[in-house]
């Protein structure tokens, strides 16, 4: 259980700019520490600088993705994560979600994106599938490397989401997330809630299958791919702009709407704009 011994050694004394790597002293906040070995958590610890003084090295190599942090203070000042360390500095690293007033600190989110769209992970096919449902552009490429993946956020400017940490931790994904819960309602609660996404929610507008946006389709130009059961019972259709996946409101319908309810999601039935334009 134990990995660190000394549990109340003070920080190391500053300046003294000895021989060796030095050491610094670290500590972080909220649910960062689920990133750290259990012996670092909720605790100060000393971390060897032996991979050298960059911050955002040290931080990651303890285990912290930087996708993960809004906040870091050393020596109580906030700096970003390209900043150097030295032998004895104390280095303070806060969550996205710690509910603090960090005033004019450095925030290290970068701005965030314009349009909040996504690209997942292999293991989070239910999670792409429910964000699709949500009306959210999710890229699902499958089973491709870590590269491809990161290519994929960086250039299309989409939000990456994986519960692995060495992805978050590449240069090139400014805009990431990493997902706590292993199970895919909660991962999705998880995301709404980080991102503050429940009012961008338009449930019904996408294609589950390719996840392009559904137009309005009149049962005419439809009729023709309806059982006729479904001819019969429904009179409102909407289509896929990509692949013509024909949609209408069948038996999948109502435990849909119970997904939106545990997720807390007010539904509008109708899935006419209100406010969007531009
Ligand atoms: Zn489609």
């Amino acid at each position: 259980m134990k990995i660190l011994e000394e549990e109340r050694r003070p920080a190391v004394d500053r300046g003294g700019a000895g021989e060796g790597p030095g050491t610094v002293v670290m500590r972080a906040y909220a649910e960062l520490n689920d990133f750290l070995p259990r012996g670092w958590r909720q605790r100060s610890f000393e971390y060897p600088m032996t991979g050298g003084n960059s911050l955002k090295h040290l931080v990651e190599s303890a285990g912290i993705p930087h996708t993960e942090i809004e906040l870091i203070l050393v020596n109580g000042e906030s700096v970003g994560l390209d900043a150097t360390v030295r032998d004895g500095d104390l280095i303070s690293i806060y969550p996205v979600f710690e509910s603090m007033d960090v005033g004019s600190a450095v925030r290290l989110r970068p701005e965030p994106l314009r349009r909040t769209r996504f690209v997942m992970d292999v293991h989070l096919g239910k999670l792409a599938l429910i964000f699709r449902l949500l009306g959210f552009d999710v890229a699902f490429p499958g089973d491709v490397p870590d590269d491809e993946l990161a290519r994929i956020s960086s250039e299309e400017n989409r939000i990456l989401l994986t519960r692995d940490t060495m992805l978050l931790k590449r240069n090139t994904v400014t805009h990431g997330c990493y997902l706590h819960s292993q199970d895919p309602e909660e991962q999705a609660a998880e995301i709404l809630d980080r991102l503050d996404l429940r009012g961008s929610v338009r449930p019904f507008s996408r294609c589950l299958d390719c996840g392009a946006e559904l137009k309005p389709a009149s049962k005419e130009s439809v009729l023709h791919l309806l059982e006729p059961l479904t001819r019969k019972y429904y009179d409102e259709f909407s289509v896929c702009t990509e692949c013509g996946k024909v949609y209408w409101k069948g038996s999948h319908y109502g435990p849909l709407l119970e997904l939106l309810n545990r997720l807390n999601i007010p539904v509008t039935v109708n899935g006419d704009e209100d406010e969007d334009e531009d």
